[in-house]
């Protein structure tokens, strides 16, 4: 029995023959991992450089995260806005927001490019919320958006929502009182502790297909500069002044520049022969949480839809001290699915329990299914999803993946501090599809020799987070 059962992997009709790495290899840029980060940061490299590229990989491509998610395309981080304001301002903070809905123009013009058929579609999507104070923050959300100019989201609260009167005065005009009847139908829910709704574009795309085509894609368009090893895990980087080496397990491959798009990092070390140690800092940087999802098939009459559940409590609104501890929501997706050739339904998935990991390296990908976890997800559809089956939900599929956490809560992108040879595009902070592209963009450019601003995506600040954190007596 298949006990971790995607169905993103389903549909993948592998017929690429695998390559290994057999013979030791030199290339100017050598990128680790090809899940969505290392495939997308390949195509930004090849595009914007003429460099060429070496993408390793120790399973197959697209088989990590990327084959294991929700495939939500969604432009937000698993931080509030305006958390993102108070350490980084308001100018550093909207360019982050910024840079991050652009990757889904990145990704429109991609397709075009390389007329790609992955489905992807699009939709308004909604996150329902059942806590006054919870709600005050996603309207301070939006006055800063509003603020830095940048476009808020539309919010709907119900008019007969308790503690009405509790929304500050400078809210007005950031969201619209509507029957609670509409609150609950856009949610899909009977679940009357639901009293509000916001919405934003929100997208679905299988994106193991989606990073498969794209392989395909580089290889066809880039034979002489881009090559791709699959089934070669590298247990070794090593740093020196201008170069990098990476050892495989019988070979190794020389290097000007090392990406890790890892994720996280799976039994692989760093040694720094010109600088202070890495290896130690780096471990310190990505922490693991396992995420448990689960899928059935209904007939193809809904259309498709997006919908987050934040079912919490005014506690959990407080400030999270370690971002690691994100506050729980449990989130749902529906879109036509093909089972097999022609065998049309709709595939609706929800995800949300998740478990933590001290270190990323011990997550088992073949690792049994959590029964806490489909407990929850049963839990969640009887109560909550109107169009719910009433009796046992028949699971065609369950999965589970790894997210890497970093300290600043926001994927890791840009050059080492302490080696400039390596770097990274990496850490997907639960929501990651968008940021890897967006990361990715960045990647070819810091590559180009374009000089960027700052930005949040900077390993600086992460390090710089480990630091305030052991200040305040926190373990990272
Ligand atoms: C349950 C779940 C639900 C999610 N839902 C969403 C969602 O709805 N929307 C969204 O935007 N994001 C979502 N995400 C996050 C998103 O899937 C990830 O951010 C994204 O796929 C990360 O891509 P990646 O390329 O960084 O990592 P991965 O896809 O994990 O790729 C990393 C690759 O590196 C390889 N690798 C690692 N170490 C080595 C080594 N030493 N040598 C060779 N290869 C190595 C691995 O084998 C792997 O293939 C979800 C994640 C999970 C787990």
């Amino acid at each position: 029995m298949n006990l971790n059962n995607s169905p993103w992997l389903h549909q993948l009709n592998y017929s690429r023959p695998v390559r290994t790495l057999s013979n030791d290899l030199v290339t100017e840029v050598a990128i680790i991992g090809a899940g969505i980060a290392g495939v997308m940061s390949s195509y930004f490299t090849l595009k914007n450089t003429d460099k060429t590229v070496v993408l390793i990989e120790g399973g197959k491509v697209a088989h990590g995260a990327t084959g294991h998610n929700a495939g939500q395309i969604v432009f937000e981080f698993e931080r509030e806005f305006s958390s993102l304001v108070a350490e980084y301002g308001l100018e550093m903070a909207a360019d982050a927001e910024k840079l991050v809905r652009g990757a889904w123009i990145l990704l429109e013009e991609l397709y075009q490019d390389a007329q790609l058929v992955t489905p992807m579609s699009s939709f308004m999507g909604y996150d329902g919320f059942t806590n006054i104070e919870r709600l005050i923050e996603e309207l301070e959300n939006n006055m800063l958006r509003s603020e830095a100019g940048i476009q808020v989201y539309s919010i709907y609260i119900s008019e007969d929502a308790p503690r009405l009167d509790m929304i500050p005065k400078k809210y007005d005009g950031l969201y619209t009182l509507v029957p609670h009847t509409n609150v609950l139908s856009l949610l899909e829910t009977l679940d009357t502790k639901y009293i509000a709704v916001a919405t934003r574009k929100k997208g679905c795309v299988n994106a193991a297909l989606l990073v498969e085509e794209i392989s395909g894609y580089l290889l066809a368009t880039f034979p002489k500069r881009f090559s791709l090893y699959e089934e070669t895990h590298v247990s070794e980087v090593i740093l020196e002044k201008d170069l990098a080496l990476l050892k495989t397990a019988h070979n190794s491959i020389t290097a000007d520049s090392v990406v890790l798009c890892t994720n996280g990092f799976e039994k692989f070390s760093i040694v720094n022969n010109s600088g202070d140690d890495i290896d130690t800092s780096f471990h310190h940087m990505v922490r693991g949480k396992v995420g448990y999802m689960a899928g059935y098939l209904e007939d193809l009459v809904h259309p498709p839809t997006a919908l987050s559940f934040y079912d919490q409590t005014a506690e959990d609104v407080s400030e999270i001290a370690d971002p690691y501890d994100q506050k729980a929501y449990i989130y749902m997706t529906r879109r036509p699915y093909e089972l097999e050739k022609n065998e049309k339904y709709n595939l609706v998935c929800v995800g949300g329990p998740d478990r933590s990991l001290d270190d990323t390296s011990t997550y088992i990908k073949e690792s049994e299914y959590s029964e806490g976890a489909i407990g929850e997800i049963s839990n969640f559809l009887h109560t909550t999803y109107k169009n719910s089956p009433k009796g046992p939900i028949p699971f065609t599929f369950k999965w589970h993946g790894l997210m890497g956490y970093t300290p600043t809560g926001m994927r890791v992108v840009g050059r080492e501090p302490k080696n400039s040879v390596l770097l990274y595009n990496l850490g997907c902070n639960g929501v990651g599809i968008l940021t890897s592209i967006y990361g990715a963009k960045r990647i070819g450019e810091i590559l180009k020799g374009t000089l960027l601003s700052p930005s949040v995506f900077d390993p600086k600040s992460s390090y710089h987070k480990i630091k305030v954190f052991k200040k305040r007596g926190l373990e990272y």
